[in-house]
């Protein structure tokens, strides 16, 4: 029905063993080395990312670290530093964004670009892929694989295809070509359970499914998530992609690896929590109007508090102060013995807003030209270029939880 003009140009850009190619990148010693990034083998973490060397033995995302260890003595074990990823993270998405606004990041490494219409300025939908890749590789040092299709759920396909260096494009034309072959698993929202139920009807690839008829699908499966299957084998996502400027809320927030009572590492926790914030904010030319303090107790009691800002603001110091008010007066009166801190703005105001109330306030001035040049840094040096005055780098004490899984 729909007329090739009206193709959209859907790319997933998945970055290869994101964490594990980082620790790779930064500690030469690592290269070409098992790397499991996750808990200790002696503990009862995970795997949060692996080296394809450690996954030439079996090592995969989310086992626990002590089964990765059995499976390969011999892998370093590293620790996460799930912040330092982050800014990475945000590096890529800052080249991603230079092709369109449209970028929807779906985690740390991973986000869909909707190019369509974008020829003009930077060039068909496969030299736009193949120049992220190119930028991702010179500047960052990192490898992404890349998909490219009509829309979301193929494109994503598309990426993990030829995983590491991939670069896989899906034509209109030849959809079914591409999925049939593939199992049914592939699909999004077939897990194990429907897997089986499936195999004993013996439908094993998505071609398979394809033909199983609809009526016997959505007794078996429910109205709903047989005509979402029939649809998926189609190969038919009609979701948009909607870029993370639109997001109504911003928050970091971290789960420590061991309770924390000591207040001074907590603020310095959050203290860096809000400038992430901040500069999140800053990076979409957005303003806060409320502020949230979120604390998880040692038993897993949770506290959110929030506080409406005067004048919605994006400086550091404005929204410090806030989150701080919150940290030193909104608690219950109990041991505080933390195990997880977050720090998040909402109600978030986009284009101009007048700082009526201060304006031609020197102190805010001076506010506004120290976070420029901050943000300066973290561009040009990532996050570590900034010297907290607290001196205290949480990824040595903490872990962001829970842990993204990477393919
Ligand atoms: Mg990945």
């Amino acid at each position: 029905m729909s007329s090739p003009a009206l193709e959209r140009s859907i790319l997933h850009v998945d970055m290869d063993a994101f964490y594990a190619s980082i620790e790779q990148r930064e500690r030469p010693e690592l290269r070409n080395c098992p790397v499991v990034v996750g808990g200790s083998p002696q503990g009862r973490g995970v795997v949060a990312a692996a080296s394809y060397e450690a996954r030439e033995f079996g090592v995969y995302s989310a086992m626990p670290a002590s089964r990765a260890y059995r499976l390969c003595p011999q892998a370093i074990f590293v620790k996460p530093r799930i912040a330092f990823y982050a800014e990475i993270g945000q590096q890529v998405r800052d080249i991603l964004g230079t092709f369109t606004p449209l970028v929807e990041p779906l985690s740390l490494d991973e986000a869909f670009l909707d190019v369509t219409g974008t020829e003009k300025l930077h060039g068909s939908a496969i030299e736009i892929g193949r120049s992220i890749k190119q930028r991702i590789f010179e500047e960052l040092q990192l490898v992404a694989s890349v998909g490219i299709a009509p829309n979301k759920f193929l494109a994503k396909i598309a990426s993990d295809h030829d995983k590491p260096d991939g670069f896989t494009i899906v034509p209109p034309d030849r959809i079914a070509e591409f999925l049939d072959p593939l199992p049914i698993r592939r699909l999004w929202g077939v897990g194990k359970q429907s897997e089986s139920r499936l195999q004993a009807f013996g439908v094993e690839t998505i071609g398979d499914l394809k033909r199983f008829p609809i009526d016997t699908l959505t007794s078996t499966f429910g109205e709903k998530m047989g005509r979402h299957l029939f649809r998926l084998c189609l190969g038919e996502d009609k979701r948009a992609v909607i870029p993370d400027h639109e997001a109504v809320s911003i928050s970091h927030e971290t789960t420590f690896a061991e309770d924390i009572s000591d207040r001074e590492i907590l603020r310095a926790v959050l203290q860096q929590l809000t400038d992430q914030v901040a500069r999140r904010l800053r990076r979409q030319a957005a303003k806060a109007g409320t502020v949230q303090l979120k604390i998880r107790y040692e038993n897993f009691q949770t506290y959110t508090r929030s506080v409406s800002l005067p004048v919605p603001t994006d400086l550091t110091r404005e929204l410090w102060e806030a989150v701080r008010g919150l940290f030193e007066t909104r608690l219950p009166d109990r041991p505080l013995t933390v195990r997880l801190l977050g720090m998040g703005v909402t109600h978030l105001h986009r284009g101009k807003t007048h700082q009526t109330l201060l304006f031609g306030n020197s102190e805010l001035k001076r506010d506004r030209q120290l976070d420029s040049v901050r943000d300066k840094i973290v561009k040009k040096f990532g996050v570590q270029g900034l010297q907290p005055g607290t001196g205290l780098n949480p990824s040595r004490d903490t872990r962001s939880g829970p842990y993204g899984q990477e393919s």
